[in-house]
């Protein structure tokens, strides 16, 4: 059953001007601002994205300075933020941006989409709140906001569905306040008609015009297939130490965590005597070696059961000694010059 939102317009607005939280890219919208938060926003939650956003622009402050950055300092700035594909698409767009439209994002819905990693949500956000053109930006949040106004039991991970989501609120866009409208739909799904757990319908100021609270089937939405059960993976890491410095591994350039540094690990949860067999095997003779316990860590497809172990290297010479794709960095360096993912955490803390 169609649904017209365009009642909720006018609701939606006024509950934005009281209710809508201080945010640095929301002070001063400049379309770098837009953009570089909105890629952050994608897989991470508001608080976390503050810190990050700061960093981010006092380091790398125009689409010039980001084109020009170096990989390593990329990574850095944005270590522990995952989904580091991301911040290489960044960089990559900076350089199209700078090449193509002198170092300005283009205001134009059409050509913000052909941006490598601008997504037609991505585009729709930039183009309404940096812009003020009349577009949709349909997320997660919007959909499941709208779906639940409209009490539709649609499958909201089928394209078709968010597309059409987008044409009816095309339709209904206030222009002279479309970027306000866009985040007013956000900020709701943000912070009152939340994801998990009951939404605050009585905070709710579109309430009286949604049919799921009316029909009381506000929980049931929104709709979504099941999700596939993870994977599960065990594995090793070591934490192998020779001196004052760690030895550290870069992953292919392909996969999982792709071009990062990470803790030497082995496959499977190996205890200690395995461990040690391992170490000989990889021409280590001299060392010690101490549990440091279980970690887990969760990525959409997969998940790490690992267990780690700090290896003290007594051997004179050691191997792997500067052999890419292995590294000996110490304490300072591995802390400030290289990317570790927030997967080592729980090992990070012992260097
Ligand atoms: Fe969401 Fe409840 Fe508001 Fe409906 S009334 S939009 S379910 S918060």
């Amino acid at each position: 059953m169609s649904y017209d939102y365009a009642p909720i317009v006018p609701y939606l607005l006024t509950w934005f001007d009281y209710n809508a939280r201080i945010l640095p890219w929301r002070d001063n919208p400049k379309p770098y601002y837009v953009w570089v938060s909105e890629i952050m926003l994608q897989q991470t939650r508001v608080e976390a994205v503050k810190g990050y956003f700061d960093r981010f622009v006092t380091a790398l402050p125009d689409i010039e300075a980001l084109a020009g950055a170096s990989e390593e300092q990329l990574l850095k700035l944005w270590e522990g933020l995952g989904y580091y594909s991301r911040v290489r698409n960044l960089k990559k767009a900076a350089e199209i941006i700078v090449r193509d439209y002198s170092g300005v994002l283009p205001a134009d819905y059409e050509k913000l989409k052909k941006i490598p990693g601008i997504g037609e949500y991505t585009a729709g956000a930039i183009a309404s709140i940096a812009y003020q053109l009349p577009v949709p930006a349909v997320d997660g949040n919007v959909l499941r906001v709208a779906k639940r106004i409209a009490c539709s039991f649609d499958d909201v991970t089928n394209t078709s569905v968010k597309r059409k989501l987008s044409q009816d609120l095309a339709r209904i866009m206030p222009k002279e306040r479309p970027g306000d409208f866009n985040q007013a739909l956000m900020e709701l799904g943000a912070l009152v008609c939340i994801p998990n757990g009951r939404p605050d319908c009585m905070k709710c100021p579109v309430m009286h015009l949604c049919r799921a609270f009316h029909e009381d089937k506000v929980l049931m939405l929104p709709v979504k297939p099941d999700k596939k059960a993870r994977r599960k993976e065990n594995r090793s890491i070591l934490l192998i130490e020779y001196g004052d410095r760690y030895l550290i591994h870069k992953r292919p350039q392909k996969g999982l965590l792709a071009g990062l540094w990470e803790f030497p690990g082995l496959e499977g949860k190996l205890n200690t005597d395995e461990i040690i067999v391992r170490l000989k095997d990889l021409g280590y003779h001299d060392f010690t070696i101490e549990a440091l316990g279980e970690a887990r860590h969760i990525f959409t497809h997969i998940e790490w059961h690992m267990t780690g172990y700090r290896v003290r290297l007594s051997d004179s010479v050691p191997i792997h000694a500067g052999e890419e794709p292995y590294l000996w960095a110490d304490r300072e360096a591995l802390l400030e010059n290289y990317c570790i993912p927030n997967a080592f955490a729980a090992y990070l803390k012992y260097v």
